[in-house]
């Protein structure tokens, strides 16, 4: 019983549960009750009311810590690295501005993420564009801005030859490698696999083509990658080609980029306490001693890129959301449905997000399922967490949802809420507003005949 509650009690039905009192709950995990009241120095109360709720949180100060630690893992064991921005893990131009102030390039899988980056001030030649889905026009511009253009298939290889041939530029291409790194299912519908000789039969159809400069080679062999033994794999296939193009082609490959695919230190579905997630550096130590042991001339080392997304950035957002009513299930278990749901937290379907009491609570907890606000029987954002007893209009802050939800989030009966960046001196700025239903009805036409007055 909560005493705020007390002049107006609610009934409810008297039913005989299990609380626990900070102990471990059933999946060896301590319950989520320690209240997180300030994100970096500022009160979740105070930006709850001055932009809403919900509203997303970045850290720009961690964004920052998370940039120079992750470089600071590679540089100190290999001479010449270089991160590229993942556009796609958060293509809010605040960020991906923090990013390129640190000295990253830009990392794109479309046209409107090319754009964007260029818009961004990105030098063209610092771009790379990825993906199985670079439309000709496209393809042009980023010939034009001499970016880094990774080619997926071979009717974009032949495409780009097609397209220099009438531009009588030469393309700076990469080709993307797909392979076996002992982690299934492969991921092998993107780029030329290794294994079957496709990769190297590309390689040879641009050096043969004299249209197409090649300058790098390029693999992501996944996402949310917990062996660091598979990117050894990678970084030695790799280089297994950058010496043959050299040797045989007599061409040599510039940068070797390992993608991204590190995991951010959230928490699989079920695999609570599972397997430990690795840190970066020790993706960097595999990654680097494969390619410094390779056999490469000192002076011959390829430029090392890594394009690496969420663990830069997951854990530099936060999503604040407030409490709109508690309920009993049927089979008695405790349920809250909180004012945020999968439509802004879509990783929510793999993850079990850390979930923390904004105030002071009780100190007794109970296992809740916490549903979100969508009139959709999927939409859970946890199905079961040891929460302490939460109250109409009380707070709460997910954690560690910098990456894709932002993205990925979809508009879907409800509206795209603020995203808020606190910069390093503690001041909040809007660097996304809230959607509006104009801004929703601004693409809508309405035909004549379905005009009010016809
Ligand atoms: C999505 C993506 C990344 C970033 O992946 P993370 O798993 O977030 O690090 C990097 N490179 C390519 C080609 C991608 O598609």
């Amino acid at each position: 019983m909560n005493y705020k509650a007390m002049s107006k009690l609610k009934y409810e039905r008297p039913l005989i549960k299990k609380m626990n009192a900070g102990m471990m709950n059933k999946f060896g995990s301590q319950s989520e009750s320690t209240p997180v009241t300030h994100i970096d120095g500022v009160s979740v109360k105070s930006i709850i009311e001055k932009y809403g709720s919900p509203v997303f949180v970045l850290s720009e100060q961690k964004i920052r810590q998370n940039y120079k630690s992750a470089v600071r893992a590679f540089n100190t064991r290999y001479p010449k690295v270089q991160f590229a921005w993942s556009y796609k893990t958060h293509y809010n131009n605040a960020v991906c501005n923090i990013f390129h102030q640190e000295g990253s390039w830009a990392e794109v899988v479309s046209g409107f993420e090319y754009k964007k980056a260029l818009g961004n001030g990105v030098p063209g030649s610092n771009i790379i564009f990825n993906g199985p889905d670079k439309h000709a026009d496209e393809i042009k511009l980023a010939i034009e801005n001499d970016s880094l253009i990774h080619i997926d298939h071979f009717e974009e290889l032949y495409l780009l030859i097609d397209i220099c041939s009438q531009l009588d530029k030469k393309a700076r291409v990469a080709i993307r490698v797909n392979m076996d790194t002992g982690i299934y299912p492969m991921w092998d519908r993107f780029g030329f696999n290794y294994e079957n000789g496709q990769a190297w039969q590309a390689l040879n159809k641009i050096v043969e083509s004299g249209k197409l400069q090649l300058v790098g080679l390029h693999a992501h062999i996944g996402t949310y990658m917990l062996s660091t033994a598979a990117y050894g794999v990678a970084a030695s296939k790799l280089c297994d080609l950058a010496m043959n193009c050299k040797n045989e082609l007599k061409t040599t490959v510039k940068y070797i980029d390992l993608g991204g695919g590190f995991p951010s230190a959230n928490t699989l579905k079920g695999a609570i306490g599972l397997v430990p997630t690795p840190t970066v550096d020790e993706f960097a130590e595999v990654i680097t001693s494969t390619i410094l042991n390779y056999g490469f001339k000192v002076d011959e080392l390829p430029l090392l890129i890594l394009e690496s997304g969420r663990v830069m950035i997951d854990d530099a957002g936060y999503l604040l959301g407030t409490v709109l009513a508690n309920k009993r299930l049927s089979d008695g278990r405790k349920a809250t449905i909180m004012d945020f749901g999968v439509n802004i937290m879509f990783t929510s379907f793999w993850y079990d997000h850390k979930i923390s009491p904004a105030q002071e609570v009780s100190q007794f907890t109970e296992e809740t399922v916490m549903y979100g606000p969508l009139c959709m029987n999927i939409d859970i954002v946890r199905e079961t967490v040891s929460l302490p007893l939460l109250n109409r209009g009380d707070h709460v802050v997910v954690h560690k949802v910098g990456a894709y939800n932002m993205t990925q989030w979809m508009q879907f009966i409800a509206m795209r809420p603020n995203i808020v960046l606190i910069d390093t001196n503690d001041q909040t700025h809007v660097i996304r507003k809230a959607e509006t239903l104009d801004y929703l009805q601004q693409l809508e036409v309405m035909p004549q005949h379905l005009q009010r007055n016809n």
